[in-house]
């Protein structure tokens, strides 16, 4: 460590610097369960407090890493012992809501449920929703441009921010906390900070767009006979929901089965037996009228052979247990561990043809492997699991040429919405050309000179080219 532990002390009180065994037994990582290797961990309590700690940083050159909710995928909390984290799990308050102007104001430490639930006291919704909702943070998910089971309706965190705060790698706060949904003046710089993974900033605070509620939701869990079925129910919700679709989750066998049949950790509503396995959702608000048009979308879905059976959730606690098995990573993990995770996006036509190469690459190169596949598919992106009984760094690579490569060829993308991290680092010329890449270098470079923030992430303090593995 570079920086004073004292210097921070007395900005932030000696019990928001935690050392040794504080910070050993915190867990950094939220697929492996690895502890926190970083050198301190200091918790401002607001904005003024952090830029004070990123002064003192900026002028030891202390680099520093920042965690939020830690549940990000890609490695991006991982911090070395010379790294300082910051964390913003003081920051947490929902400080205020414009009613009229639709808006809720926030620190970025607030958990999105917090926030989710601080809209629907307001008589309004905050849309983002995704499985870690209990624990991701309002800066994890702006800081990573999180998806989540709502883009196809609502899109991602990108669309759900009017404003922000953000405190730079020298300490300056760039308080950009516009509450407008139009502001033209000049560059909007909120975008820097949007999905750059903590490279470009810290954000601290967030003006936050709601939206009016939509209190009935109508979800069924459908079976498909054959992709292009699943292609065609899309567009055929998607057309007779007029707008209302709110979920498009699908699961292939591979996945439905895991977690019912073979783990046994959930009742298959539908039997094993079909290509596909859909979640579809609608939002709407008057019940009745709702109701009746979902069933109707359903229905002619079922007489033009697009799905072969359905179960339409009657209760939300109907609805949990269709939503339970979708979003059941934990058992994911437990049934196929070891296993590496992907999250990529490639255009719905070529999903079919991917995911099936795919498959026969595994079962050629591993005869006992396993892939399983699920997804946000009306927004192009499919989660992959593969498990070949080995997690070391060559097999891994290995893994990693198979779903990455062709990608390229596809015009496809290595992070959908998890980001690169540290993981995916190596692999981001697949999906930006050298000149995106030498920009992205610039902007880090302006912004962050001395590449204190999240040094290793994205594209690797000091390095200024990206391979293709
Ligand atoms: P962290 O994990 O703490 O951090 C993630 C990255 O952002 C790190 O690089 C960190 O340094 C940086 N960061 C955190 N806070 C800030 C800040 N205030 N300012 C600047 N940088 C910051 N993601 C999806 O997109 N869609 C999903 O459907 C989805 N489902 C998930 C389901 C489960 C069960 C789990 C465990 C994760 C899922 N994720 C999903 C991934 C994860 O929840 C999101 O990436 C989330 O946005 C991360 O928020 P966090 O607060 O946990 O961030």
């Amino acid at each position: 460590m570079h920086i004073s532990l004292d210097a921070l002390r007395r900005i932030v009180g000696s019990s928001n610097v935690l050392t040794g065994e504080d910070v050993s037994a915190r867990q950094a990582d939220w697929m492996t369960g690895a502890a926190c290797r970083a050198g301190a961990i200091v918790r401002p309590a607001d904005t003024d407090e952090l830029s004070r700690v990123m002064q003192a940083c900026h002028a030891a050159r202390q680099p520093v890493v920042t965690h939020g909710g830690l549940t990000g995928l890609v490695h991006g909390g991982d911090a070395q012992p010379d790294e300082l984290v910051v964390s913003l799990e003081r920051m947490t308050a929902i400080e205020a809501l414009d009613e009229v102007g639709c808006t809720l104001t926030v620190q970025a430490g607030a958990p999105l449920q917090r926030v989710q639930e601080a809209a629907v006291e307001a008589g309004l919704q905050f849309p983002l929703d995704l499985g870690a909702r209990g624990s991701c943070t309002i800066g994890g998910n702006i800081a990573t441009n999180a998806g989540g089971i709502r883009v196809i309706r609502y899109g991602m965190m990108r669309q759900q921010v009017l404003g922000l705060e953000a405190v730079l790698a020298d300490g300056t706060v760039i308080s950009s906390l516009n509450r407008m949904l139009k502001n033209n003046a000049g560059f909007d710089l909120k975008q820097l900070f949007i999905g750059s993974e903590g490279t470009l900033g810290i954000v601290t605070r967030a003006v936050l767009r709601l939206q009016p509620p939509t209190p009935d939701e109508q979800t069924a869990l459908v079976a498909c006979p054959s992709f292009d079925a699943l292609t065609g129910l899309l567009a055929h919700m998607s057309k007779s929901l007029g707008g209302s679709l709110g979920a498009f989750e699908v699961m292939w066998q591979n996945h439905y089965r895991l977690l019912t049949e073979t783990s046994g950790r959930h009742t298959p509503p539908i039997a094993v037996e079909h290509p596909f396995y859909v979640i579809v959702a609608s939002l709407g608000s008057e019940a009745e009228r709702h109701g009746e048009q979902f069933n109707h979308a359903l229905e002619t879905a079922l007489e033009r052979e697009l799905i072969v059976d359905a179960v339409v959730a009657h209760s939300q606690t109907q609805r949990d247990a269709l939503w339970a098995i979708r979003e059941d990573i934990e058992g994911l993990i437990q049934t196929l561990a070891p296993l590496f995770t992907f999250d990529v996006s490639l255009p719905i036509a070529a999903m079919s043809a991917y995911t099936g190469q795919l498959e026969r690459a595994v079962e050629r190169c591993w005869p006992q492997g396993r892939l399983v596949v699920f997804g946000h598919l009306g927004d192009g992106n499919l989660h992959i699991s593969v498990s070949v009984g080995s997690a070391d760094p060559d097999t891994r690579h290995a893994v990693e040429r198979l779903v990455y490569e062709p990608l390229a060829e596809l015009g496809g993308s290595v992070s959908a919405e998890h980001g690169i991290g540290t993981e995916k680092r190596p692999w981001l010329g697949i999906s930006r050309s050298a000149e995106e890449i030498r920009l992205m270098h610039t902007l880090k470079h302006a912004l962050d000179p001395l590449g204190l923030l999240n040094r290793h992430k994205v594209l690797g303090h000091g390095s200024t080219t990206t391979s293709t593995g």
